[in-house]
């Protein structure tokens, strides 16, 4: 498909700067997250922009770790990154940290303070915050503004050499403290931060702002087109500004909109609450929006590459429907799941003709949609099953074509039985249904002559296997939880996880982890990491269909 649709307004700026020959053709991307957290499927549109143009365009991108705050940042962060660009199907021209660049960002400094063009401001950042002005009156210079050159360069020097506590001071750029964008007010190059950082340990004590430090980090690696989301519109004349005064590699800034996506949150300072607050197990929580938490839940990686694909690229923030990103995984495994029986609410049905603890082996094939079928496997039969208690009835409604007494259903891979009888516990409850099997329908060799209008999934009682299905609800009530007053966390689903024992058949004793399974009729299921020999556990990917669709059109 992404051959037939026609440009995004990103590949049209490209094809242009190709065309003008600009930069000698040459495409240069990055993808610059922060380690201060797991990615999330925003930063896999991100990547897939970023990495996808130089894919197309024969060019290259790097991966940047913009770790500039040494307060929030971690290694383990750096790992997982890696991993999640990995598993989304990219490799990276260079691995890259903006804290190498740490002496050429100091040398710019000092470049810009001896053109005159920035200064060391000792005011508290509440003095900063009202020398600013607001958008409709302008800043107002302070004292500090005109010291001289030779003042700035030493204490800035100062500042770099730890003679300050955190706070005591920081340099600015000297722009325009009257400019209707207030990111031009004399923006914070420097901020001074006794703080370890988890590269340069504690070589440095004054750390560069984003703004000081990524379009020089851009220009550095003279990279050609630098993408970001629309919030920084208003800092791309600074960026420009920057890159002009020290007058290196002209690298250009394009915006485009962050993906939002319905019932859930999509920033890491707030899917950190979620996992340090307990409200997810952790960052890769199935219910998280996190690249790790999709792969945990059985998404593949082109199912999330085809979704942002399909979302585009748009130049207006918007929220997306997850029903989207459900509608992607679904299309993708139903070509690729392996398919499955287990039965999540069981009720016995036994087969009062069939010889007691007689087995036979049947057989089913992995894939129905693939070609070949993808080999099978075998599946034991006997005369005690395991059924859907949804899939027996008392007194059947017209068009009930399961099983209800003397109706008559196929049951998957096996035999058309007739439901005789039930037996109901002291409450009331059915605790077993009875039928007869007509041993000429064997599936695949069927000479009963008998026409059925169900076929209902089921597993051998004396074979079945236990497991936990784990089954997942939207992990936020409301469509965005992010957009409402107060607190984010009152707004969670607290019915987002449902874990139930299941009966599976023997064969999911051997499932693979990172595979699609298709429970035959109940959704689409991983194998968890957590999950052991002796205690299966899976995950709902997702459901055969939208379930929310349906109710939407009802109602
Ligand atoms: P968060 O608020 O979740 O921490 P961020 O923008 O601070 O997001 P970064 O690590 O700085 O996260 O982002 C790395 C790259 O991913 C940036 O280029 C950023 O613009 C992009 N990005 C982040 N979130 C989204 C999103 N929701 N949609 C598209 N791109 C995104
Ligand atoms: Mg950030």
């Amino acid at each position: 498909m992404s051959e037939e649709r026609s440009l995004n307004f990103i590949e049209e700026i490209v094809e242009d700067d190709l065309k003008s020959g600009k930069n000698n053709g040459r495409i240069h991307t990055r993808f610059p997250p922060e380690p201060n957290g797991y990615l999330h499927i925003g930063h896999a549109k991100s990547i897939c922009l970023n990495f996808g143009l130089a894919k197309r365009y024969n060019g290259q991108t790097n991966l940047r770790f913009d770790d500039t705050n040494p307060v929030t940042e971690d290694t383990e962060y750096v790992e997982s990154i890696k991993a999640d660009v990995r598993w989304l199907g990219f490799e990276w021209a260079n691995e890259l940290y903006a804290s190498d660049y740490f002496d050429i960002l100091y040398a710019f400094a000092l470049n810009l303070i001896k053109q005159g063009l920035a200064y060391v401001d000792d005011s508290t950042p509440e003095e900063i915050a009202a020398q600013k002005g607001t958008p409709t009156e302008p800043g107002i210079a302070n004292q500090y503004r005109s010291r001289t050159i030779e003042e700035n360069v030493q204490l800035f020097e100062d500042m770099k050499a730890g003679k300050y506590p955190d706070g005591a001071k920081v340099l600015r750029a000297k722009v325009d403290m009257a400019s209707p964008n207030m990111h031009m007010r004399d923006p914070i190059m420097y901020r001074i931060k006794h703080a370890h950082h988890h590269r340069t340990g504690d070589k440095w004590c004054i750390y560069p702002m984003y703004d000081f430090a990524h379009g020089q980090s851009d220009a550095i690696e003279e990279i050609t087109h630098s993408i970001c989301t629309l919030e920084f519109i208003p800092h791309r004349p600074l960026y420009e500004w920057f890159i002009d005064k020290l007058e290196i590699f002209p690298s250009k800034q394009y915006e485009f909109a962050r993906l939002n996506l319905t019932y859930t949150v999509m920033s890491k300072r707030k899917l950190l609450q979620l996992v340090n607050e307990g409200h997810v197990e952790d960052w890769d929580d199935p219910r998280m929006p996190t690249i790790s938490g999709l792969r945990r839940r059985g998404y593949t990686p082109a199912s999330v590459r085809e979704f942002c694909e399909r979302i585009g690229v748009a130049k207006r923030e918007n929220l997306i429907d997850v029903g989207l990103l459900e509608f992607c995984i679904r299309e993708d495994l139903n070509k690729t799941a392996w398919r499955r029986m287990a039965v999540l609410d069981p009720i016995k049905l036994v087969i009062t003709n069939y010889p007691a603890g007689q087995t036979e082996t049947l057989h089913g094939e992995n894939n129905p949609e693939a070609e070949g079928g993808e080999g099978g496997r075998d599946i034991p039969f006997s005369s005690e099953l395991y059924i859907e208690r949804e899939d027996f009835m008392e007194v059947a409604p017209k068009k009930f074509f399961r099983l209800a007494p003397g109706l008559m259903v196929r049951l998957k891979h096996a035999y058309i039985v007739k439901c005789e009888d039930f037996i109901k516990d002291a409450d009331g409850n059915v605790t077993e249904v009875h039928c007869t099997y007509i041993p000429e329908s064997k599936s695949g060799q069927d000479t009963s002559g008998i026409n059925v209008k169900g076929t209902i999934h089921w597993v051998s009682v004396p074979h079945a296997k236990t497991a936990d299905v784990r089954l997942y609800d939207r992990l936020f009530k409301s469509e965005n939880p992010a957009a409402e007053e107060g607190d984010f966390k009152d707004d969670l689903n607290p019915n987002s996880l449902q874990v139930i024992s299941a009966f599976v058949e023997p064969d999911l004793a051997t499932a693979i982890q990172g595979k699609g399974y298709q429970f035959i009729r109940k959704g689409y299921f991983t194998l968890d990491k957590l999950s052991t020999d002796d205690k299966l556990v899976f995950n709902r990917t997702v459901t055969l269909k939208d379930a929310w669709a349906k109710e939407v059109k009802k109602g």
